[in-house]
C-alpha cells in the first residue's frame, strides 16, 4: 500500500477525507498551518484535530518551525488586501504545501496530499495546480483530487455533527478574520436598520 503523507488544516476537513482515503493508503497525517491566527486559534484547531485523531486512532504529525510565521506573513503580505480566493490564498496554499511535499520526499513517502479542497470556499483547480507544481520542483507525486464532489462536503459536516467537532467561522489567516468580523458587523447593522423602520 502507497505511504502518502497528508496535509489537514482542521479535524472537520480531516473527518470525510480520511474516511475516504483510509483503505487505500498508509496515512500519516500532517499539521504544517503557520497562517492561522490569533495563536489562541491556532491552538484550538490543533487541540480539537488531535482529539480527532485520538477518536479515530491516529495519531497527528505537528510540525512548526521558528520564525514560520513571519516567513508565512512575508510570502503574502503583498497580496493582504486580495478578496479569498485569489493570489493570496495561492501564495499561502502553496507555503503550506512545500513543507508537507519536502518533508514526505525526505522521509520516502510515495505522495503527498491536502484535504484543502473539502471546503466549498476552496479551488480544487487552484489547489491541485499548485501541488502539481510542487510535485514536479520537489520530486513527489501530488494525489489530484476534490474532495468536496461525491458528497464529501456534506460527510465532513455528518462526521462533525457526530464527533461534535469545532467548526471555525473563517478560513484561517487574520485577512480571512477581519473578513469574517466585517461581514456580521454588515449583517447586524443591515438588521438594526431594518428593526428601526
Ligand atoms: S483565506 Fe485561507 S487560504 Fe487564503 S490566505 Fe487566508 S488562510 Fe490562506
Amino acid at each position: 500500500m502507497s505511504r502518502l503523507l497528508l496535509h489537514t488544516c482542521c479535524a472537520p476537513c480531516l473527518s470525510s477525507v480520511e474516511e475516504r482515503l483510509r483503505d487505500g493508503y498508509e496515512l500519516d497525517i500532517f499539521w504544517y498551518n503557520p497562517n492561522i491566527y490569533p495563536p489562541e486559534e491556532y491552538e484550538r484547531r490543533l487541540q480539537e484535530l488531535e482529539r480527532f485523531g485520538r477518536i479515530i486512532g491516529r495519531p497527528i504529525r505537528v510540525h512548526r518551525e521558528a520564525g514560520d510565521q513571519e516567513a508565512w506573513r512575508e510570502t503574502v503580505v503583498d497580496y493582504a488586501h486580495q478578496p479569498e480566493g485569489q493570489q493570496r490564498c495561492r501564495e499561502c496554499i502553496r507555503f503550506r504545501l512545500k513543507k508537507t511535499a519536502e518533508i514526505a520526499k525526505a522521509e520516502r513517502y510515495d505522495l503527498f496530499a491536502t484535504t484543502l479542497t473539502v471546503s466549498p470556499r476552496k479551488n480544487a483547480a487552484l489547489v491541485n495546480f499548485v501541488g502539481q507544481q510542487l510535485a514536479e520542483e520537489v520530486g513527489i507525486p501530488f494525489l489530484v483530487a476534490d474532495f468536496k464532489k461525491n458528497n464529501g462536503y456534506l460527510r465532513s459536516i455528518e462526521l462533525s455533527k457526530k464527533y461534535n467537532l469545532y467548526r471555525q467561522e473563517y478560513c484561517g489567516c487574520v485577512y480571512s478574520l477581519n473578513a469574517m468580523l466585517a461581514r456580521k458587523l454588515a449583517k447586524t447593522r443591515a438588521e438594526a436598520a431594518m428593526n428601526v423602520k
